[in-house]
């Protein structure tokens, strides 16, 4: 199975690889620019690249990038809108170039439009970034939403009608579980109940979990992780999931609020003791 977590590229993308074995990760998922802008990232450094994309192949590692939270592909402002498909055709070419095989984007805000409208302005924006791209073998992964503010993507029939026009192997899913139990699609105490996970048209697109515990109680709808065990998800929730013979194929990556890279090893830890027991 394969679980692993979120690594900084700062010092390069090949070093993140080498890093993740060190902490027990045999997956990763790393951001593909500055997370909090669209510019101020190091143009992609195609040896960096190819190194890295052989100590994947080496190391057995499968990675996904994230792209940054700026993104709004359901923003009603042109300028935005454009910067976003934009930014998301580079993150694709960046995905590719590292042998990434997705890039994980949140859900959009459509802000003062109703949430209609942003499913069809989200589907909009996936087809300009489909049509821009010559990215191969890069699937965009839509991750439910907390449902802060005006964002969408929290139900799992918005997802699903947002995917709905595209291919799976162009557009598929990424589940946080922080998100999902934050927007009261999930309860910590089945969470196995979660709508999607016996939906086949969300199943058959599902290719990453991002699994963290919350900071917030159940349907909180607010963004905020905490460390596995620590929150109000709690250890117990988290041994359901991962424990999930539906979700055993699924690479696991921890977003937890660790002081610092080394700290994930323990998370690792503790994620693959709970997947040792029974109850
Ligand atoms: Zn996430
Ligand atoms: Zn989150």
């Amino acid at each position: 199975m394969r679980l692993g977590c979120h690594l900084s590229v700062a010092k390069g993308f090949w070093q993140a690889a080498e890093n993740a074995p060190k902490l027990g990760a045999n997956c990763f998922q790393y951001f593909t620019k500055n997370p909090r802008g669209f510019r101020g990232a190091k143009p992609l450094d195609p040896v960096d690249a190819a190194r890295g994309r052989e100590a994947l192949r080496r190391l057995d590692l499968v990675a996904v990038g994230h792209t940054p939270y700026l993104i709004n592909l359901a923003s009603p402002e042109d300028e935005l809108y454009q910067l976003s498909i934009e930014a998301l055709v580079q993150d694709l070419v960046i995905a590719e170039a590292r042998g990434t095989y997705a890039v994980v984007v949140h859900c959009g805000k459509p802000k003062g439009e109703s949430a209609a409208w942003g499913v069809r302005r989200m589907q909009e924006a996936l087809a300009a970034v489909l049509e821009k791209s010559t990215a191969q073998g890069v699937t965009i992964l839509l991750e439910n939403t907390a449902g802060q503010g005006s964002e969408i993507g929290t139900h799992l029939d918005e997802l699903l009608a947002i995917a709905e026009p595209f291919p799976k192997e162009a557009v598929g899913f990424c589940f946080d579980t922080q998100h999902a139990f934050a927007a009261g699609q999930m309860t910590a105490e089945h969470p196995e109940d979660y709508a999607g996970f016996s939906e086949p048209a969300y199943m058959d697109r599902l290719l990453a979990i991002h699994l963290n515990d919350s900071l917030v109680p159940f349907g909180a709808r607010k963004d905020r992780h905490a460390l596995i065990g620590q929150g109000y998800l709690g250890a117990d929730a988290i041994r359901r999931i991962l424990r999930d013979p539906r979700l055993d194929h699924i690479p696991f990556y921890l977003e937890t609020p660790v002081e610092h890279e080394a700290q994930y090893a323990d998370e690792i830890r503790t994620c693959r003791a709970l997947l040792a027991q029974a109850s």
